[in-house]
């Protein structure tokens, strides 16, 4: 049997000399494939199995072996590979993708695919891996109560967000005494709502799209029961200077 995919191009380990394991991020969820001869110089499909690329892929299905045929290239992103801080962020993105996202997660390639495309057109990638990562928390089942206090259920007077609570707390509520600045709380309330088309256009401050990457990144660790993501220590030390 064949299958004609299209995705993006998540992870490629090498296996063997010449070979190599691919996974692919599509419309209908995560795909891994053996590519054979990838890593030979000789391979016609290395260009469109490069890393983040997007691509056309034909694969052979036999028993449980998913193996790479053709790999045609759609669109490469060829000038992010000139931004360390962007690799390194793509790169921890891609990790967390494949340790908390379902294999048959269909609503992730769309989101994926416009972060690359805004990144390509130079818009701030922390707002942009911020906003993703925010709906891989989404999907992966441990979404946050942000519409309302996740305590009683009040939508004003909120003054706090509590990961152990899993959401906003209002000030009766909030038991922590602790107070977030306005603009965190606005910013979450934000990231709730928005949809595909909202990615563009937008710049959060440095520092909240920071703090709030730092906090999602501990959130899913704990959930997941992660010790260590293995891409967040350069992560920080490209993009948090
Ligand atoms: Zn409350």
């Amino acid at each position: 049997m064949e299958l004609e995919l299209q995705g993006i191009v998540l992870r490629s380990i090498p296996y063997g000399e010449k070979d190599a394991m691919v996974t692919i991020l599509t419309k209908d969820g995560i795909v891994g494939f053996y590519a054979r001869g990838l890593l030979s110089i000789a391979s016609k499909n290395a260009g469109g199995c490069l890393i983040y690329v997007h691509s056309n892929f034909l694969i052979s299905a036999k028993e449980e072996t998913l193996t790479l045929r053709k790999a045609e290239l759609i669109h490469s992103y060829y000038n992010l590979y000139e931004s360390l801080e962007i690799m390194t962020s793509l790169a921890l993105i891609s990790e967390v993708i494949l340790k908390v996202v379902n294999e048959d997660e269909k609503d992730l390639y769309v989101h994926f695919l416009k972060v690359l495309e805004l990144l390509e057109k130079k818009q701030d990638h922390l707002t942009l891996i911020s906003m993703l990562l925010f709906h891989i928390v989404k999907i992966s089942g441990y979404g946050l109560t942000l519409n309302h206090c996740v305590s009683c259920g009040k939508t004003n007077n909120i003054i706090h967000l509590s990961f152990k609570k899993g959401g906003f707390l209002c000030y009766k509520c909030n038991q922590e005494n602790k107070k977030e600045i306005p603009i965190y709380l606005k910013t979450y309330a934000f990231l709730d709502k928005m949809n595909l088309k909202d990615y563009e256009g937008h710049h959060f401050p440095q520092e909240i799209s920071k703090k709030i990457i730092k906090d999602l990144l501990d959130y899913l660790k704990e959930k997941f029961g992660i010790s260590k993501w293995n891409g967040e220590d350069l992560f920080i030390s490209t993009n948090f200077k």
